[in-house]
């Protein structure tokens, strides 16, 4: 059978996230081709990431201290979130489990019994191993026997969004993908399926291909401008439609986690590589001028600038289809939900699995096309319910921005969700989607969204002898903690960037 010829619009990180995952995981299958402009450039930010990126790296054969070197990467262990449920409120989402995990009941299940029935019982948070690590600033890897505390907490990367690209390209290439420089100016199309059949460069060269992958970034040059797929807008919920970013230098510890930081009309971003701290303030421009926000941003961050503000424009929402005839929309051309919870990079890689998992063999099937579909809606719906929970479940009245937030309509899908932790402490469990029940847990907790119940099961033990298991708990997890080296150390150790050898 021939090799299908794949063409790739676009290399930002999605563009070749998508050319290196495709050229190494279907060899022989299909023959890819990325077209990319460097006088467009590339968005460029994008710095936070999903535990999910190390299993991507890892099918790529990438040795994770020569890509965390490369892009000059620290390690994250969840997001520390300040000042959103109320001005001086401070939790942290964490990667991993709360309690030793894996137990027929939530280990939340029996904090909030104990708590409810007026016991004294440790935060939450000091029953995790990834929030105790992130508060002390230490790091090790994770354990691989699950029977080990030190193997409850999972890790992402916070890296620099500029060097992960050129690093999977160089994946690509060695697997035999082509790349073109150069402006596509038009596309042309079948005139009786519609389907795309080839992009012409500036320099009149066509690229013609079987299927074309577009990640062309929010220009959406195949998805948007050429088979006009709607956009679904959901800036009802999500109103941020501007971020200013600037680089500082590094002032105190390099923690591993991101900070998020709600502010009078959005929220600010800090995360911490090893060369430097990249800072941003996400807003609505109908609540705050850009000059404000550059102005609030320049006097929040704690190192010296290294660039001036840069403004970037986007707006909440996804193309109603994400695979529509021969194109498959990966990036911010299919969509984009802002950078607060760092999902974007997991969504290309939903979308490259997907892709992946439903490889034409011959002919492109409908059936295929629906599938994929399918399953980017459900990633897409879950992770805007989660986003908005953190902006509605506030008691902050002190802006109008905050008032909006708080007093909004909300989908029925999160109400749902909300009413079900409110009642007992429970969170809905899915099967596709990103952000387990700790994530859940964690946001809701963290921003005062308190049950009035619990699941009747955590009863059962004796509450004395849950008060000394959780004291033992929380004490083993420090304990354990305190044995890691600081994060800084670990990263000059395991993963020194390479020009600063
Ligand atoms: C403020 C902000 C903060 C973010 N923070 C995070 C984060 O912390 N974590 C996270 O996971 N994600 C984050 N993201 C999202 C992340 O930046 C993107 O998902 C990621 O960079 C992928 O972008 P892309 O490859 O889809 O598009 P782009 O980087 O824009 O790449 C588009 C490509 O298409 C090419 N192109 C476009 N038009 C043409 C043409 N006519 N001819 C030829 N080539 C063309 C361009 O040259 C470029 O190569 C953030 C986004 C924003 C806006």
């Amino acid at each position: 059978m021939a090799a299908k010829r794949v063409v790739i619009v676009g290399g930002g990180t999605a563009g070749w996230m998508a050319a290196a995952a495709l050229a190494k995981l279907l060899p022989g299958r299909c023959d890819v081709h990325l077209v990319e402009s460097e006088a467009i450039g590339i968005v460029g930010v994008g710095e936070a990431t999903l535990p999910h990126i190390r299993a991507f790296n890892e099918r790529l054969g990438i040795d994770e201290a020569d890509f965390m070197a490369a892009t000059r990467a620290t390690f994250k262990l969840g997001i520390e979130f300040v000042n959103w449920g109320r001005i001086g409120d401070s939790y942290i989402h964490p990667f991993g489990t709360f309690g030793p995990g894996g137990g027929e009941i939530d280990f939340h299940q029996f904090w909030l019994r104990l708590k409810q029935q007026g016991m004294n019982v440790p935060d939450l948070d000091l029953f995790s191993m990834a929030c105790t690590m992130a508060r002390m600033n230490r790091f090790a890897l994770p354990s691989h026997d699950s029977r080990r505390l030190d193997s409850t907490f999972g890790y992402a990367y916070q890296f620099d969004a500029t060097l992960y690209g050129p690093y999977l390209r160089g994946i690509a290439e060695k697997m035999g993908a082509k790349r073109t420089e150069g402006r596509i100016v038009a596309v042309h199309r079948d005139g009786e399926s519609g389907d795309v059949t080839s992009v012409q460069l500036e320099n009149g060269e066509r690229i013609e291909g079987d299927l074309f992958v577009d990640c062309s970034g929010f220009v959406s040059l195949l998805l948007d401008k050429t088979l006009s797929e709607p956009f679904e807008d959901w800036s009802r919920w999500l109103l941020n439609d501007r971020a200013t970013a600037m680089p500082c230098r590094t002032a105190g510890p390099v923690t591993p986690y991101t900070g998020v930081i709600a502010m009078p009309h959005g929220w600010r971003w800090r995360i911490p590589l090893q060369h430097r701290t990249g800072n941003g303030y996400v807003y609505s421009s109908q609540f705050l001028s850009d000059d404000d926000a550059a102005a609030a941003l320049i006097g929040a961050v704690e190192g010296e600038p290294i660039a001036e503000p840069r403004v970037l424009r986007f707006k909440a929402g996804r193309r109603r289809r994400s695979w529509v005839n021969n194109c498959v929309g990966v990036g911010l051309a299919s969509g984009f939900l802002e950078p607060l919870e760092s999902t974007s990079i997991y969504l290309i890689q939903a979308a490259i699995t997907a892709l992946l998992e439903l490889f034409p063999q011959d002919e492109i099937s409908p059936v295929d096309r629906n599938e994929f579909n399918r399953l980017i809606d459900l990633e897409y719906d879950r992770v805007r319910d989660f986003l908005i929970l953190h902006y509605h479940a506030t008691e902050r009245a002190d802006t109008p921005y905050w008032d909006y937030c708080r007093t909004m309509e909300i989908p029925d899908s999160l109400a749902e969700k909300m009413e079900l932790f409110r009642r007992r402490g429970r969170v809905v469990k899915y099967r596709e989607g990103v952000f387990l029940d700790a994530s859940w847990v964690a946001v809701y907790l963290g921003q005062r969204v308190i049950p009035q119940g619990h699941d009747l099961r955590a009863d059962a033990p004796s509450p004395e002898s849950l008060v000394a298991g959780m004291r033992k708990l929380a004490a083993d997890i420090h304990g354990l903690s305190e044995m890691m080296e600081d994060h800084g150390a670990y990263l000059r150790r395991y993963c020194p960037m390479k020009d600063a050898a």
